[in-house]
């Protein structure tokens, strides 16, 4: 404990200290990531189970630090959502992601789509839908090849302002994920209002397939999502009993280690080639 002028005590252990360092070091070296070329896309395959053909890749954030070293997304996307330098950033992924998945369809690899992880606190920008036609217009990326996955934390901001602008990108084509599907504390009435294609179940519940008792619990999101007009993709799909169980349930899309791990943008080629044989 640590006296503060007023003669009130604050508990301020080391640890507590220690985060708060972490946090601001991580947040300063944040601020050049861009200029300074650290950021990098790691792509994950999603294969559609009813053709067993490659739908497309979720773009993964990379970020190696010549200062921290490779630091991991779950620790530094919080932080610069906190500082708004995720605005920057999420722009970044959007562009680099869409020009690279232009340049696979130009390759010959022409239905492949993109998924893109976008924050609650881009949604939130009044530019945010103008910025995502740009960068479409700019990457010459038709607008049905991409995916914004969102999460329910959308619940926490001005819900009817978010609803709008993905109501007008859902209108362009774009497609509309909610993911991690499941963690969040969404009434299902609220779901049915919402302009979303896709319910991207979260791993959890994946994991839960290994164990009869959870096993209805998948099921019955994938059910309810088609019940709902929507399609459903499960992430984190680790064994072949998994897959075997979303194949009998109708799931629409997977994606998981089981299939592969997140591929460096330059390795994806080779990874196709090799799938196809
Ligand atoms: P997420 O969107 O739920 O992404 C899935 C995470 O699970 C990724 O972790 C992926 O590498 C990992 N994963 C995929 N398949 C498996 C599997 O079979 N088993 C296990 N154990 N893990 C699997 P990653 O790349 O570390 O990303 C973590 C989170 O960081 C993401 O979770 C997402 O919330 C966030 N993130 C990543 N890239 C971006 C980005 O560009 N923008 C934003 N806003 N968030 C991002
Ligand atoms: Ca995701
Ligand atoms: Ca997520
Ligand atoms: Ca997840």
């Amino acid at each position: 404990a640590k006296e503060t002028g007023k003669g009130t005590f604050v508990i301020f252990g080391e640890a507590l200290q220690q985060h708060f360092d972490e946090r601001m070091i991580i947040e300063n070296q944040l601020r050049n990531v861009i200029a300074n070329d650290e950021l990098s896309l790691h792509y994950q395959p999603l294969i559609d189970l009813g053709t067993g053909e490659n739908w497309g890749f979720e773009a993964l954030i990379r970020w190696n630090s010549p200062v921290l070293g490779f630091v991991s997304p779950l620790s530094f996307i919080k932080i610069a959502e906190d500082s708004r330098l995720i605005v920057p950033i999420g722009e970044w992924v959007l562009r680099e992601s869409c020009g690279f998945i232009k340049g696979l369809q130009e390759q010959g690899y022409k239905n492949y789509h993109i998924s893109v992880n976008i924050s609650v606190v881009q949604l939130m920008m009044d530019d945010f839908t103008d910025m995502v036609l740009k960068i479409l217009r700019d990457t010459g990326l038709s607008p049905q090849y991409l995916e914004l996955e969102i999460t329910e934390s959308i619940f926490m901001e001005s819900f009817e302002e978010i609803s709008k602008k993905l109501e007008f990108l859902k209108h362009k084509g774009i497609g509309i994920a909610l993911d991690d599907f499941g963690t969040g504390y969404s009434s299902l009435s609220y779901l049915t209002q919402l302009p979303i294609t896709t319910l991207k179940i979260d791993k959890s519940f994946i994991d839960g397939i290994d164990a009869a008792d959870n096993r209805s619990l998948a099921s019955s999101i994938i059910t309810m999502g088609h019940d709902m007009g929507l399609y459903v993709t499960a992430e984190g799909v680790e064994t072949a009993e998994q897959l075997a169980f979303l194949e009998r349930t109708k799931c629409d899309k997977i994606q998981g280690y089981f299939i592969s791990r997140p591929i460096p943008g330059h390795e994806v080629v080779d990874w196709v080639k090799e799938r196809v044989g």
